[in-house]
């Protein structure tokens, strides 16, 4: 048994960033444990990746660790030679789009400065292992980890991030285990095996999607691919007349009122946001702007306009409004871009709104059935490889993480109301299933999107985690 007094469990960007901040934030020397089963920390899934095409989405100027010093990253990037050694991190909008395993060298680096020394004496050690379950104890909470030993600890942190993607229906029964179903897009090392001539199906448009496919296209890949999604929808380019460094993205989310909510007012229906969004968007075209900037002020507003939302549009929004909203939230990386214009100018590369009706195996290959969006006849294709790029799953009861479901289970913390992520309140303490806040119990990053619903992007989750941690260093004090 070994005991801490603050557990941290999950050490990707995330919890990295919340063990920073507190060492920063303490009143007293506190003894801080991350558990992370990875050998480097502060990367996660996002930054854990040795691919030179896997970039960050948006410019390096929006990423950062602490929010105080936003110059902070740019200096350690190019005081390190960065911008010689990779050249195609510059894009034509005039911002530098690096590789996300160099935004991970930067966290992992900043945290094991923090390792090293801190500014309240604290100390931060890595656990290697995985948390599996857990128990409240008087003083807190007991973590058992997979290889058997127990930690103990007065604040326990959740900070478990995304889910394994699961295989989606007709791909979850036999064919699941099938040598041509990819259930994972994260594996490089499985995509970078795919034979060269092989006809690809990819499952879904998003950024997993585009990333898988550029993997396929940088190692020289000459089979067709073909990528669907029940929408056919696909992240929206940035309009070429948005140059130069983006807005001071930590100056938007501290205002007082957010940008939106001080041009609107509050609203409570998302039909009413759509409809104001709509309407700025006809105005900032017809005076010469541009969708993408008038986007941003509803995005960096999303802090304050999600939970002021009744449960019933939340879910509404969930429903009929997501897929939309994060096709113009989520840029691809202009690199990446190029590569998927270039196969698609060629012929090589095709999107197709279309479901997936059947899947069998067909000796070497898979035969996939499907049915085009708005109607029209099935058709029946063999494809080598399928790669599964639909999405983390984000609904704790049905997690496949050992310790989120035993939380779930223990009635610990309940998946929030509307489906996605835990419920917690405006510090993070775990709502449990009486409906109560649990002070000995925090939930951070994407396992609050049901809560937040911006806690994606690494500005929006450093921003949050800084304004909580002055209550965690209160709720710790002796
Ligand atoms: C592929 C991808 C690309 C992205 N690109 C960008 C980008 O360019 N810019 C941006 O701002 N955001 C990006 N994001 C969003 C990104 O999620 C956040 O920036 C941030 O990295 C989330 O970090 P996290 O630590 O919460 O989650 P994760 O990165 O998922 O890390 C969670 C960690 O918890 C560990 N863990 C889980 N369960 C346990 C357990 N039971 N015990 C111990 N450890 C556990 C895992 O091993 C993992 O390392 C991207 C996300 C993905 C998935």
């Amino acid at each position: 048994m070994t005991a801490a007094d603050v557990a941290i469990v999950g050490g990707g960007f995330t919890g990295a960033v919340f063990a920073i901040q507190l060492a920063r934030m303490a009143e007293r020397p506190l003894d801080i444990a991350i558990v992370e089963p990875r050998s480097r920390p502060g990367r996660g899934v996002a930054y854990d990746t040795a691919d030179p095409d896997h970039r960050l989405n948006a410019p390096l100027a929006i990423h950062f660790v602490y929010p105080d010093a936003p110059d902070h990253l740019p200096a350690w990037y190019a005081e390190r030679g960065e911008p010689a050694r990779d050249p195609g991190a510059l894009c034509p909008d005039g911002n530098l789009y690096i590789r996300r395993s160099d935004f991970g060298r930067y966290v992992e680096e900043q945290l094991r400065a923090h390792f090293a020394g801190n500014a309240s004496g604290s100390t931060i050690r890595h656990i290697r292992s995985r948390a599996v379950a857990a128990l409240r104890t008087p003083g807190g909470y007991r973590l058992a980890l997979d290889d058997g030993q127990t930690l103990d600890a007065r604040l326990a942190v959740l900070a478990a991030g995304y889910e394994r993607p699961q295989a989606p229906p007709p791909f979850d029964g036999a064919v699941s285990g099938h040598p041509c179903f990819l259930a994972d897009p994260w594996d490089t090392a499985r995509i970078g095996e795919i034979p060269s001539d092989a006809r690809v199906l990819v499952l879904g448009m998003s950024q997993t999607a585009s990333d898988a496919i550029a993997v396929l296209l940088r190692n020289g890949h000459s089979g067709r691919i073909e990528a669907v999604a029940r929408h056919g929808l696909r992240p929206r380019r940035k309009p070429a007349s948005v140059v130069g460094p983006p807005p001071d993205i930590v100056e938007r989310l501290i205002r007082p009122v957010s940008p939106f909510t001080a041009a609107h007012g509050r609203q409570a229906s998302v039909l009413g946001i759509l409809r104001t969004l709509r309407a700025d968007v006809r105005r900032a075209e017809a005076g010469g702007g541009n969708w993408f900037e008038t986007f941003g002020d509803l995005r960096d507003s999303v802090w304050e306009v999600w939970p002021a939302l009744p449960p019933a549009e939340k879910r509404r929004f969930l429903r009929h409004v997501r897929v939309w909203y994060d096709v113009h939230r989520f840029q691809l990386p202009p690199q990446v871009e190029a590569y998927i214009a270039e196969a698609e100018t060629a012929g090589q590369l095709s999107f197709e709104a279309a479901f997936c009706v059947a899947a069998e195996s067909d000796g070497d290959a898979l035969s996939i059935t499907l049915r085009p969006r708005g109607g029209g006849e099935c058709r029946r294709k063999m494809f080598d490889a399928v790669v599964n790029c639909t999405g983390p799953g984000m609904r704790p009861d049905r997690s496949g993480n050992p310790l989120v479901r035993d939380l779930v289970a223990r009635g610990y913390a309940a998946p929030h109301q509307v489906g996605i992520g835990f419920g917690v309140d405006g510090a993070c303490r775990a709502i449990d299933a009486d409906g109560r806040p649990d002070r000995h119990l925090r939930i951070v990053g994407p396992l609050t999107y049901g809560a937040f619903a911006d806690q994606q992007g690494a500005p929006f989750i450093a921003l949050r985690l800084c304004k909580i941690v002055p209550d965690i260093v209160a709720s710790l004090r002796r």
